[in-house]
């Protein structure tokens, strides 16, 4: 995707992975995460997507998580 580009200096912010969404990069404190099972990233309620129970960093991870990789890729 490359939204942002993580070419920071480093000093700037010394989030640690679990205290902000990494999708949208908010960090409240009172922020509510969720660990995405398939590439687990942390998600905020409002990024976070909801699929059979389980919360998704996005609708891909969703997807390869219930359906595995679909691609189009036929043997
Ligand atoms: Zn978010
Ligand atoms: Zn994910």
């Amino acid at each position: 995707m490359g939204l942002f580009d993580d070419d920071e200096p480093g000093e700037k912010f010394q989030r640690e992975k679990g205290e902000y969404c990494e999708i949208c990069e908010r960090s409240e404190k009172w922020i509510e995460l969720s660990k995405c099972p398939m590439c687990h990233k942390y998600v905020c309620d409002r990024c976070k997507y909801n699929m059979g129970g389980k919360v998704f960093c996005s609708e891909n991870c969703a997807n390869e998580f219930y359906w595995g990789e679909e691609d189009g890729q036929e043997e």
